[in-house]
């Protein structure tokens, strides 16, 4: 059974990067009819905000990626404690009692050498009586995880391929500060054992800690699970801008971005795939694979998604709009004016222009075609045909064709230069309407 997790820290809100990470970890649940876990990782209180969990779970429900399971590290603190426990009696944790500043320095000194930075154990040369003393006077230890220096920390990625790191040229990590709180390193090991996970997917920020971690399910005796490190994203300025990291859910749904548009285009952005509007998920689902990947950070734009947006709204069957269509609104208009729209909530605008009040005066040169036009629209059949049988008439009666003929028509039928294929809109205006609109345009008393 495939698990995967996101394991978001709720200290701000959900924004591009980790938006992608999400969905990569449900379409790989999704792909092998796996669990997809929601792991919040609040274990310091300090910065963690109950309004970001909430925010979160919102946001997650809102694209659609709501999790099968959900668990929180502010309630595991017991299960760390007992890993602690049996690192340390295994000889695989130790407190140390170094300061902040005393460990600045040491870093400055070895720096200065020319060497690299790693801490240098000096708490295990610590005699029992050296502890005591240390702790008499006040000192509280904070505990490291003892790296394992005899054999290099080897992973084939499902990303990045091959991995080596060799553990002498990394510091045994802190786990746990001195005043009893826990760093993200070892309780996301633990949580990865408890909760099952077979697949770790995250951005290659976490390269390094996937190294440490490794040790760590060995020392627990567990079995690690595998590992995707996906290129991080950039912003369409080529850097991971500021603005990448605060775009999120509620800036892409203010800009009537459509959750499918999101995940159409995270699912494959940084792939050898290409980026297709999908309005259902299905086919994401069954060609995701972390093979497809490259290893180069990936340019996310907004425009982009814009663009792709309108192309899955386009798409949209009216039973996944209507609720957020105006009132009365059918399938029919929904069928008319959705090839013209940017997003969902622009089928208000047309709405209104279909039911509305309309008033464009003609340009003086047009007013007596409009007039033609008007009496053209009495003679007509009004059915579904009406747009080809009102245009036809028209060209019989005065000899306009084209753009002469088109323009000034859709402009006193809709008040606008552009829009969807009058074909649809004239029979939702209606005969009476059209009638009204055209008669005023030409500036007859209607
Ligand atoms: N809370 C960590 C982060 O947001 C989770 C990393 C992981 O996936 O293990 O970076």
């Amino acid at each position: 059974m495939v698990v995967t997790r996101f394991a978001p820290s709720p200290t701000g809100r959900l924004h591009v990067g980790n938006i992608r990470t999400a969905l990569h970890n449900w379409l790989w649940a999704r792909r092998h009819g796996g669990r997809f876990v929601l792991r919040l990782d609040d274990t310091d209180r300090e910065r963690s905000d109950e309004a970001f969990v909430h925010a979160i779970r919102a946001d997650l429900g809102w694209l659609g990626l709501a999790p099968d399971e959900e668990h929180r590290q502010s309630a595991r603190f017991a299960a760390y404690e007992a890993a602690l426990e049996r690192l340390a009696a295994a000889g695989r944790a130790y407190p140390a009692y170094e300061t902040a500043q005393e460990l600045e320095l040491k870093r400055k000194v070895q720096l200065g050498r020319g060497l690299p930075p790693v801490y240098d154990r000096a708490a295990l040369q610590l005699t029992p009586e050296e502890r005591s003393r240390l702790e008499a006077d006040g000192r509280r230890p904070h505990w490291r995880f003892r790296l394992d220096h005899d054999a290099p920390i080897v992973w084939d990625d499902l990303v990045r391929g091959r991995q080596q790191l060799d553990p002498a040229l990394l510091s045994d990590p802190v786990i746990r500060r001195a005043d009893g709180s826990w760093l993200y390193m070892l309780p996301s090991a633990v949580d990865d054992i408890d909760m099952g996970v077979t697949h770790v997917v995250r951005g290659e920020d976490h390269v390094t800690n996937t190294g440490l971690q490794l040790q760590m399910f060995a020392a627990l005796g567990a079995p690690a699970p595998a590992f995707a490190h996906e290129a991080l994203l950039t912003g369409s300025e080529g850097k991971l801008s500021k603005r990448l990291g605060s775009t999120g859910v509620e800036e892409m749904r203010a800009e009537g971005i459509e959750p499918e548009a999101i995940v159409a285009k995270l699912a494959r952005l940084g792939t050898s795939l290409p980026v297709e509007p999908f309005a259902d998920r299905a086919p994401l689902i069954e060609s995701f694979d972390f093979a497809t990947f490259g290893r180069a950070p990936a340019r996310f734009d907004m425009e982009e998604l814009a663009a792709l947006n309108a192309r899955i709204v386009h798409q949209l069957p009216f039973d996944r709009v209507a609720a957020r269509l105006p009132d009365g609104m059918t399938a029919a208009d929904w069928d008319a004016i959705r090839p013209n729209l940017r997003n969902v909530a622009e089928a208000a605008d047309w709405w209104d222009i279909l039911h509305g009040h309309v008033e464009r005066p003609a340009e003086p040169e047009d007013r007596a075609f409009l007039a033609e036009a008007a009496g053209a629209a009495e003679e007509i059949a009004w059915d579904a045909d009406a747009w080809r049988a009102l245009t036809a008439a028209i060209k019989a009666r005065t000899g306009r064709s084209g753009k002469a003929l088109f323009l000034p028509l859709r402009r006193a039928l809709t008040g606008r230069d552009s829009g969807p294929e009058m074909a649809a809109l004239l029979p939702l205006i209606g005969r009476d309407e059209a009638l009204r609109r055209l008669r005023a345009a030409a500036g007859a008393p209607s």
